[in-house]
């Protein structure tokens, strides 16, 4: 089946990001085609073996997402590039773990044996497959836009397998959690801006200061205001994280959800409940949280969960009937209204 990546970013030239849908169904089933190859060691010269790293199904799915993964993709895990695609991308990697955030975004991914590539195939500025463990970044970014998407798509690596998409909650839970994990992505990349800000690097939070993100990125430097350390950063991550972008995250989710469900259409739910104390969770990063038990609005709060525009109304109500297992307009019907 069609799986959308998680955490994709809709071309950047054109709008800005377009949030994403997760993967959720087990293609961890696969089984092993062959039996892990003896890795040759590792040098400056031939650069880490990707495909030592990886499972075996893994390297089926990389492979088939990626064909030149061997040239275009660095474990974050080993860096030691050898091609110009594997030195930009170790590079960006360094530069982010200047950054105390970053160095723990980055410390997480290398122990999820995440891989990051350069993807000349893909439309989006940059995504976060959970599933396969693969960052990919669209080739020909300028510097400032690959630092700012790749700390985007490494704050989504340890929101998974935890919040990631489950069928259980029903879709308008999940639709909820959609835009949690993209606006918390969004506000923990900005600390790292900020963070790189003070250590010498302004441009790039200055980049993003300037871009399609720029309300987020506004957000945050307002609570900065005249102030320093982990307190103000975490309440400036919660002011960015509150920078709410329903539309973009919504139709990116629902046209995902309407291809599970014509993949998969038979009834789930809803049979679990989507709590506020446990969507909080997202918030802890490194031992603290920006999103603290008790603090401003619940989750489950219009401001976050409602402000759905009447066509999407119609989708996920359709999505809705569905997994309720009640006969409804079919999927093609309630798109046509959009
Ligand atoms: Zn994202």
């Amino acid at each position: 089946m069609t799986r959308a990546p998680c955490a994709g970013v809709l071309a950047w030239l054109v709008a800005g990001l377009l949030a994403t849908g997760d993967a959720w169904a087990a293609d961890h089933a696969a089984t092993a085609l062959e039996p892990l190859a003896a890795a040759p060691a590792p040098t400056p010269e031939t650069g880490a073996d990707v495909d030592a790293v990886l499972e075996p199904w893994r390297r089926v799915r990389v492979a088939h997402l990626i064909p030149d993964h061997a040239r275009a993709c660095v474990p974050v895990a080993m860096r030691l590039p050898a091609t110009a695609a594997q030195k930009e991308i170790a590079a960006g990697l360094d530069l982010i773990s200047l950054a105390p955030l970053g160095a723990w975004l980055v410390d997480r991914a290398a122990s999820g044996t995440v891989l990051v590539c350069r993807d000349p195939n893909t439309h989006l500025a940059a995504y976060y497959r959970s599933q396969v463990r693969l960052i990919g970044l669209l080739a020909r970014l300028p510097e400032p836009a690959r630092i700012m998407f790749l700390a985007h798509e490494l704050a989504h690596v340890p929101q998974h397998p935890r919040f990631s998409n489950d069928r259980r909650f029903g879709p308008r839970a999940m639709l909820l959690m959609h835009r949690v994990r993209e606006a918390a992505a969004e506000a923990v990349a900005t600390r790292v801006l900020w963070q790189l800000r003070e250590r010498g690097y302004p441009e790039f939070l200055s980049y993003k200061l300037r871009s399609a993100y720029g309300d987020i990125a506004r957000a945050f430097v307002r609570v900065m205001a005249g102030r320093q350390g982990e307190v103000a950063e975490l309440r400036a991550t919660g002011a960015a994280f509150d920078q709410w972008r329903l539309r973009q995250y919504d139709d990116h989710l629902l046209d995902h959800l309407e291809r599970i469900h014509r993949n998969m259409p038979e009834p789930v739910g809803p049979r679990r409940v989507l709590s506020d104390g446990f969507l909080r969770g997202i918030g802890r990063h490194a031992g603290r949280t920006f999103l603290p038990e008790g603090s401003g609005r619940s989750l489950g709060d219009p401001y976050y969960a409602g402000g759905l525009s009447a066509e999407n109304g119609a989708r996920l109500d359709a999505l809705t009937d569905r997994a309720m297992g009640q006969p409804s307009e079919p999927l093609e019907d309630a798109r046509s209204i959009r």
